[in-house]
C-alpha cells in the first residue's frame, strides 16, 4: 500500500449496523476522534445518514467551537439494497414483522458489496467496523488497514459472550430451562438459567453468525468498547490479558466535550420530538419519578402492558413511559384510575414517539429507570447516576443486567426468566414483583440509599473518564497514536 502523506489528518471510516442503538454510539465514537484532529467519515445509508444527521452536526458545531479544529464528521451513503423492503425501511427500528426481518437481514449481506467498493476507493488508514460486519477484517487485511470491532454492548457481556460461543455451556446443561448455566473461565461466577440464554439448538443460524463474528474481532486489529476502565476493570483485565485481545474503552462517548443535561443532547433521532415531558418533569420531586423504556427493537406483549401498569400503580410512584405505537389505547390495559390520572398528566406521562431520553435520565425528578438493559440505555443511566429495574429480554441484556445487579449493584431485577423475542414466549413478571422492584430501588429503605450512592459514585467516575486525563480520553489518544504508527509502518495490522 502506498504510503500516506504524514501531515494529512489520520482517516477513519465508520460502519455502524443500521439500527438506532449502533448508530448513536458510532457517532458519538466519530465525534471523540473528529476532537482529536481525526478526519472521520460514517457510511452509511440513507435514512440512517437522517437518523444520525443531528447528532454528527452537534458534534460538528461542538469540535468548532471547543477544539478548534476544522475537521468536521462526513456522512457517507450507498443506497439501500432492493430487497422488497416498504420503501424507507432501512433501520433496524422499523421492521415490524417475522418476514420483513429476514429481507432486512439479507439487506445488511448485501451491503458488503457497495460498502467493500467505498472503502477500497477511499482508501482510509482504519476502520471502525460494527462486529456484526464480521467480513470487514478481510477486507481491512486487503486494504492493509487496521480494522477495530465495535458492539454497542458492556466488556463484561462481549466477555460473557466470548466464553458461551467457545464453550457451549448450554449445549451441555439438562433440558430443563431453570437449570443453572455457569460461562467458565471469567474473572467471577456468572450463572444463568438456561432459558435465559440462547440456545444454540433452536437457533443455529445465529449461533453460527455469533461464532463467526467472535472469531472475526479475534483476528482483527482490536476492538473498542462504550466503556470506560473503572466500571469494569477485571473485565478489561480478562479480555486484555486473558484473552489477548487489544482493547481501548472510550465512553461513555455521548458524555465527552458535553453537558447532557443543558445541551439539548436527546440523541437526535427526531427534530420534532416533544420537549413537554421535560416540562412536566420540573413540576416533581427530586428522584419521585420513574421512567420506563424498552429501547428500539423490544415489544411488549399485552399482558406484561398490564401488569406493567399495574406494577407502576402499586408503586405509587410518578413515571414517564415510552410505549411505542403499538399499545392501544390506556384505558384497555391500565388500572381504573390510573388511566384517568395519567389522562390529566397528574400521575404519569406516556410518550408514543422518540422520547428524549438522555435528557428525561438527566433530569433531577428522574430516580429510578426501568430497563431492558440495552447497553446504551445501561450506561447512559450510569452516566446520569439513576439506578434500574432491570428486565432484560435477549440479545446482550441478560448479561448486561448480571454486570449491573451483581457487579455494579445500582439496580434490581424483575426476574425475567425467558431469552425470547416472541412475545406470547416470555412468562409475565407481576405487577406485585414490578412495584417492589421500584420500591427496592427507588424507596427510603437502606439497600435503595446505598444503591443511590453506588450509582451517584458511578457517574462522577463515568464523567471523570472522558475528561482530559481520564482513562477514556486517554485510550483516545493512545488509540490515536497506534494508529498514527501502524500508517508510518504500513505493518501490524
Ligand atoms: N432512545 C431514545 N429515545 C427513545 C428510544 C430510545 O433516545 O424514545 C435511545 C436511547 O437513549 C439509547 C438508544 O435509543 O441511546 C437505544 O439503545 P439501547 O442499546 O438502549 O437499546 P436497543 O434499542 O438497541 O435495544
Amino acid at each position: 500500500m502506498a504510503m500516506k502523506d504524514e501531515q494529512q489528518p489520520l482517516q477513519i471510516v465508520f460502519i455502524p449496523l443500521p439500527a438506532p442503538g449502533h448508530l448513536i454510539p458510532i457517532a458519538d465514537m466519530a465525534a471523540l476522534f473528529t476532537a482529536r484532529g481525526v478526519k472521520c467519515t460514517v457510511l452509511t445509508t440513507p435514512v440512517n445518514a437522517t437518523v444520525i444527521r443531528p447528532a454528527v452536526d452537534r458534534a460538528n458545531d461542538a469540535s468548532c467551537v471547543t477544539e478548534g479544529t476544522a475537521l468536521a464528521i462526513d456522512i457517507a451513503v450507498v443506497p439501500f439494497p432492493d430487497v422488497g423492503l416498504p420503501p424507507g425501511v432501512e433501520c433496524g427500528s422499523a421492521v415490524n414483522s417475522e418476514a420483513d426481518r429476514d429481507k432486512f437481514y439479507h439487506a445488511i449481506r448485501l451491503l458488503r458489496e457497495p460498502f467493500e467498493r467505498f472503502l477500497a476507493e477511499n482508501r482510509p488508514d482504519a476502520i471502525v467496523s460494527d462486529s456484526f460486519f464480521d467480513w470487514s477484517v478481510d477486507v481491512a487485511a486487503e486494504l492493509g488497514v487496521p480494522r477495530l470491532g465495535f458492539i454497542p454492548t458492556s466488556l463484561f457481556a462481549r466477555a460473557c459472550v466470548d466464553s458461551m460461543v467457545r464453550n457451549n455451556p448450554v449445549g451441555a446443561a439438562p433440558e430443563d430451562p431453570d437449570a443453572p448455566v455457569l460461562l467458565p473461565g471469567l474473572p467471577h461466577r456468572v450463572e444463568l438459567r438456561r432459558s435465559q440464554m440462547l440456545d444454540p439448538k433452536k437457533r443455529p443460524e445465529y449461533w453460527a453468525f455469533l461464532q463467526r463474528v467472535n472469531a472475526a474481532d479475534d483476528r482483527g486489529y482490536g476492538e473498542v468498547f462504550n466503556s470506560f476502565h473503572d466500571m469494569e476493570p477485571d473485565y478489561l483485565k480478562h479480555y486484555t490479558t486473558t484473552l489477548g485481545r487489544r482493547t481501548w474503552l472510550l465512553g461513555p462517548a455521548a458524555l465527552a466535550g458535553k453537558d447532557v443535561a443543558t445541551t439539548g443532547d436527546s440523541n437526535g433521532l427526531s427534530p420534532d420530538e416533544d420537549l413537554g415531558c421535560l416540562r412536566w418533569l420540573d413540576a416533581k420531586p427530586a428522584r419521585s419519578v420513574v421512567y420506563v423504556s424498552f429501547g428500539t427493537m423490544s415489544h411488549i406483549s399485552p399482558p406484561e402492558l398490564r401488569e406493567l401498569a399495574r406494577g407502576l400503580d402499586l408503586s405509587g410512584k410518578s413515571f414517564v413511559w415510552v410505549i411505542g405505537s403499538a399499545a392501544t389505547d390506556a384505558s384497555e390495559w391500565m388500572p381504573d384510575g390510573l388511566a384517568e390520572l395519567t389522562a390529566r398528566g397528574e400521575r404519569g406521562l406516556i410518550i408514543r414517539g422518540w422520547a428524549p431520553q438522555m435528557l428525561i435520565l438527566n433530569h433531577p425528578a428522574v430516580g429510578g429507570f426501568v430497563t431492558h438493559c440495552g447497553w446504551n440505555s445501561t450506561l447512559e443511566a450510569v452516566s446520569a447516576g439513576v439506578p434500574m429495574v432491570t428486565w432484560p429480554r435477549g440479545a446482550d441484556q441478560f448479561y448486561n443486567e448480571k454486570l449491573v445487579v451483581d457487579q455494579l449493584k445500582v439496580g434490581v431485577g424483575v426476574g425475567s426468566m425467558d431469552y425470547a423475542w416472541k412475545l406470547d414466549a416470555r412468562r409475565v413478571v407481576s405487577g406485585e414483583v414490578i412495584a417492589d422492584a421500584v420500591e427496592r430501588v427507588m424507596g427510603h429503605g437502606e439497600e435503595a440509599k446505598a444503591m443511590r450512592k453506588r450509582a451517584e459514585e458511578l457517574k462522577e467516575k463515568a464523567t471523570s473518564a472522558v475528561k482530559q486525563g481520564g482513562s477514556s480520553y486517554d485510550d483516545v489518544g493512545r488509540l490515536v497514536d497506534k494508529l498514527l504508527m501502524a500508517r508510518r509502518s504500513a505493518v501490524d495490522v
